[in-house]
């Protein structure tokens, strides 16, 4: 044998011992896998999914608007409340809420009303949740009615506006009530506002997958290619569409902040 060859021999005879005596320690000894610190916190989980855990801030919950403000001149918030259901007031305006937030977890509830044939595509109970706004620009899960409603397939319900269409259309009916389950993760940026890290979305549509983790291209926008900005944390801001649809109504919006701010 080569003195190479030999060595290698060696090596190889090594090699195999280690990963023999590591494979008969794991086979051996399974507390050798165990994990016990940190204890992950312990909190109280809502009585069904749709009930906020008790370390949720809750944006509405079924009594006032308190947590939003008008988003054109942060007014408090005019959206109607009636029978714990908010309602959209298209003349005053998207809102948006006082708290800024980073990344998060949120869950929402939106109903399109019946009756709304006659109004067709983008024009049929839009409206829109902005996952972070910065006064001008956002990041937009579509909101409209997608039920038998054709439109541009980046534009309907659950899209990541204009950027990336869902997954699955899991729309329910107009007058039922449709749910959002949203994990956020803000883009991050380089001290000279370059992109360090996109946003993400994951998001679940009446309990059906419809982005998944999903990296944003920029601000959503109705006109030309997305772009970012550097920001930080941010508002959510909920859209009054001009659209001449009857308003939608929202209920039981809750988020839990996640990671450091
Ligand atoms: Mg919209």
């Amino acid at each position: 044998m080569h003195r190479h060859t030999l060595r290698a021999a060696a090596l190889a005879l090594s090699a195999a011992l280690v990963s023999h005596s590591a494979g008969a320690q794991a086979a051996g000894d399974p507390k050798a896998t165990e994990v016990w610190t940190p204890i992950p916190k312990i909190l109280t989980p809502g009585a069904t999914g749709a009930d906020a855990p008790n370390d949720a801030i809750v944006l509405f919950g079924g009594k006032s608007v308190d947590a939003w403000v008008t988003a054109s001149d942060k007014s408090p918030a005019k959206w109607t409340v009636a029978n714990g259901v908010m309602t959209v007031n298209k003349k005053s305006g998207d809102i948006m809420t006082k708290r800024s937030f980073r990344d998060y977890q949120l869950h929402l509830e939106w109903r399109i009303p019946p009756g709304l044939e006659k109004f067709v595509g983008q024009e049929r109970g839009n409206s829109g949740l902005y996952l972070a706004f910065n006064g001008e620009d956002g990041y937009e899960l579509q909101i409209v009615d997608s039920y038998k409603n054709t439109t541009y397939v980046n534009g309907q319900a659950a899209s990541l506006y204009k950027q990336t269409p869902p997954l699955a259309n899991a729309m329910r009916k107009p007058g039922e009530w449709q749910t959002y389950d949203v994990v956020f993760t803000a883009p991050r940026f380089k001290a000279d506002g370059s992109v360090e890290s996109p946003g993400y979305v994951t998001a679940i549509h009446n309990g059906v997958l419809v982005q998944n983790h999903t990296a944003l291209k920029g601000f959503t926008r109705y006109t030309g290619a997305p772009e970012y900005k550097a920001h930080g944390a941010l508002p959510i801001l909920l859209q009054a569409h001009g659209d001449p649809s009857p308003p939608i109504s929202f209920r039981n919006i809750w988020l839990r902040e996640l990671g450091r701010r």
